[in-house]
């Protein structure tokens, strides 16, 4: 039989008519409509089936493009990825290609596993995120791979760090929580120079406010459960590069399994077509809540690379779309861990939660929530003090987010 389109004929072998389980099993189809649907289809389904014995052999064997199996790939993911791309390409850049992932995580690992073999060393940055880090000394050690962080602000640490043997250099365009930029061109021909490739975390950035990849960036690596997602209900990952190198991005992501569903593309697509409205707004709104908070009396500091006492505004100012620098406020409450906390219970419209973009605005004291393993001095290197809070900055009205910020500081 051929594919699934309708019920057996009641003829040849059915005199009788198929029974109720086949008719159950054999409901009638619809055609696939030759009008393009302005939603984007959702294709649940774990298996494709064919009009023969030999298309079936064919699209296994990849002599003939087709759809297989939904860990291999499927439609709707290939519409996420396909769009994350273009996002990330720009009108500048020309030919990428994006691979989609169930998390973060797993793009992470396995844009890494792939770019790398025993012998080889990675090179990134020392405030990378804690999955990040736990995959490079946790799990890739023990498969031989090598790996060291250093401070990625400073171009010549950069170059002195990198080894004969390093493959890939790790960069992160917005750091977490001190908010640091990447200089990618610097790192990028650093990186180049040296024949490893410079892959990028650009989860806090998103295309809409930089792409790495007109920078020199040969990988792009999105947790798309933050802004793309950007509605704190889904998980997702994504990579986008240039075909050659996301060719063996995909053959491991099709053996490791870490594929997205196709409900949680659905979502991660819908995210695309306001993920610019959004960040404008979220970078608007983190803008004024900064400067609101640098002149508050219970503050002792505010990071953001919007505020021209930042280390890294003139990078910003450099790789930056124009008044975008990020959702992600970081404030340094004067004292320490009691106020630091007692401002995240203070507040009456942020949330403590964790993650980061969404709708609601949220907070998280650093200290005992994302880098709860770091004692004092590991926070200080950091550039964390024992109060700091991060702020992800929601799509509230900013006038409101400012008024409950200041009423919060007013009694921690
Ligand atoms: C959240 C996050 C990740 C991990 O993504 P998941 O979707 O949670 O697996 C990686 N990098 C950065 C910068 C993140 O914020």
């Amino acid at each position: 039989m051929s594919a699934p389109d309708g019920p057996p004929a009641g003829d040849g072998g059915w005199p009788m008519g198929p029974g109720e389980s086949t008719r159950a099993v054999h409901t009638p189809r619809p055609p696939v409509p030759a009008q393009t649907p302005m939603g984007l289809p959702v294709y649940r389904t774990a298996a494709f089936a064919f009009d023969s014995a030999r298309e079936y052999a064919d699209v296994i064997g990849g002599r003939v493009e087709g759809y297989s199996y939904s860990r291999i790939d499927n439609p709707t993911v290939d519409a996420f990825a396909a769009g994350m791309a273009a996002l990330e390409a720009g009108p500048s850049v020309g030919g990428l290609v994006g691979q989609a992932f169930a998390s973060g995580m797993a793009a992470i690992s396995t844009t890494l596993m792939a770019h790398v073999s025993a012998g080889d060393h990675v090179l990134a940055s020392a405030s990378v995120y804690g999955g990040t880090w736990s995959l490079l000394r946790k799990v890739l050690t023990r498969f031989g791979v090598a790996s060291s962080m250093v401070d990625m602000s400073d171009p010549v640490v950069v170059r002195e760090a990198i080894r004969p043997n390093t493959r890939v250099v790790w960069a992160e365009t917005i750091s977490n929580p001190t908010l640091r930029v990447a200089d990618l061109p610097a790192l990028a021909a650093a990186a180049h120079a040296a024949g490893a490739l410079l892959a990028v975390d650009s989860t806090f950035a998103t295309p809409a406010i930089c792409r790495p990849a007109g920078y020199g960036a040969d990988l792009v690596v999105h947790s798309a459960t933050k802004y793309v997602g950007g509605h704190s209900d889904v998980t997702g990952g994504v990579v986008v590069g240039a075909p050659d190198v996301i060719a063996p991005v995909r053959a491991l992501r099709v053996d490791l399994g870490g594929s997205l569903a196709p409900d949680d593309a659905f979502l991660l697509h819908r995210g695309l077509a306001t993920l610019p409205l959004r960040v404008e707004r979220h970078c608007g709104s983190a803008l004024r809540l900064a400067r609101a908070l640098v002149g508050h009396p219970a503050v002792a500091g505010v990071s953001y690379p919007g505020l021209p006492d930042h280390p890294d505004h003139p990078v910003a100012l450099r790789l930056f779309a124009p008044d975008r620098f990020g959702g992600v406020v970081t404030v340094h409450p004067r004292g320490g861990r009691d106020q630091g906390m007692a401002l995240c219970d203070r507040l009456r419209l942020a949330v403590p939660a964790t993650s980061l973009a969404g709708t609601h605005t949220k907070v998280s004291h650093v200290a005992s929530t994302t880098h709860w393993q770091l004692d004092d001095d590991a926070l200080a290197a950091a550039g964390i003090r024992a109060g700091t809070v991060r702020v992800s900055v929601g799509l509230e009205d900013p006038e409101d987010l400012i008024a409950d910020f200041a009423q919060a500081l007013d009694r921690i």
